[in-house]
């Protein structure tokens, strides 16, 4: 895979933003397949507003986002309000995150965030833009990638190394069930896949799990039975096959 971007795409372009654009979405056409079936995707062109790629096979759909240098914690997105309306009603679209050296043109890391990861607690809402601003009161977003659980980035390259196929295939479909799931449940299964990759370990216990009582207090502050609702929700990755049971309270990941 080249990691470089072409810039005689960039050769009739002034505007730095206009060119990032039109080398980081080329570079994407040409060197990323669909997460999800594996087929080659396609750009929208005209500037769709709800995403930049698409796969003709399987239909999903995807946004690009760029960031130069370093990964950063948050990604800049667009208005709050699109986002919050496109979450609500299951409109948005996966997520393409490039990160690349601008000295270099080079990719660094390329990853792919499942739109079933997208809840309104990864979205920060920024505020509104002075009223200097020539769009005075705008209100835009970010979305906290610290918020995502591991297994909800996935990467195609990760430090310039690229994945195999088969791997960034099967990392796509062992946390589809998310999409079955509705929004409150979605809530806590993502909150427990992040409190399992918090424990570092393929096999863990109930009682590490339940070390996360006080956090997930925090999160359901309502919730007068996190340990029962923990049990519940480590019954379902285990019947969705993203754990399973070893002996009594000891669990594993799959
Ligand atoms: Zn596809």
């Amino acid at each position: 895979m080249d990691l470089t971007f072409d810039l005689s795409l960039s050769a009739s372009y002034e505007n730095k933003s206009q060119i990032a654009r039109v080398l980081t979405e080329s570079w994407v056409e040409k060197n990323i397949f669909c997460p999800s079936c594996g087929d080659y995707l396609s750009n929208y062109k005209n500037n769709k507003p709800v995403a930049d790629f698409y796969c003709a096979s399987c239909k999903e759909d995807y946004e690009l986002k760029s960031k130069q240098n370093s990964m950063g914690k948050k990604i800049v997105d667009g208005a709050y309000s699109t986002m919050i309306d496109r979450l609500q009603s299951n409109q948005n679209p996966n997520f393409f995150f490039l990160n690349y050296d601008v000295k270099k043109f080079q990719v660094n890391n390329f990853i792919v965030i499942p739109k079933h990861f997208f809840t309104a607690e990864i979205i920060e809402k920024r505020k509104p833009l002075a009223p200097t601003a020539r769009r005075a009161g705008w209100v835009g977003c970010n979305i906290l990638m610290s918020q995502i659980p591991e297994s909800g980035k996935i990467y195609f390259i990760k430090n310039q190394q690229h994945e195999d196929k088969s791997v960034i295939l099967n990392n796509w479909s062992r946390t589809l069930f998310l999409r079955d799931s509705k929004t409150a449940q979605k809530g806590w299964l993502i909150d427990i896949m992040f409190c399992i990759e918090r424990i570092s370990k393929k096999a863990f216990s109930l009682q590490e799990i339940y070390a996360f009582v006080p956090y997930l207090k925090t999160k359901h502050p309502d919730n007068n039975f996190i340990e029962d609702k923990i049990r519940q929700q480590l019954q379902v990755l285990r019947d969705k096959g993203y754990l399973k049971f070893t002996t009594r309270g000891n669990y594993e990941v799959i």
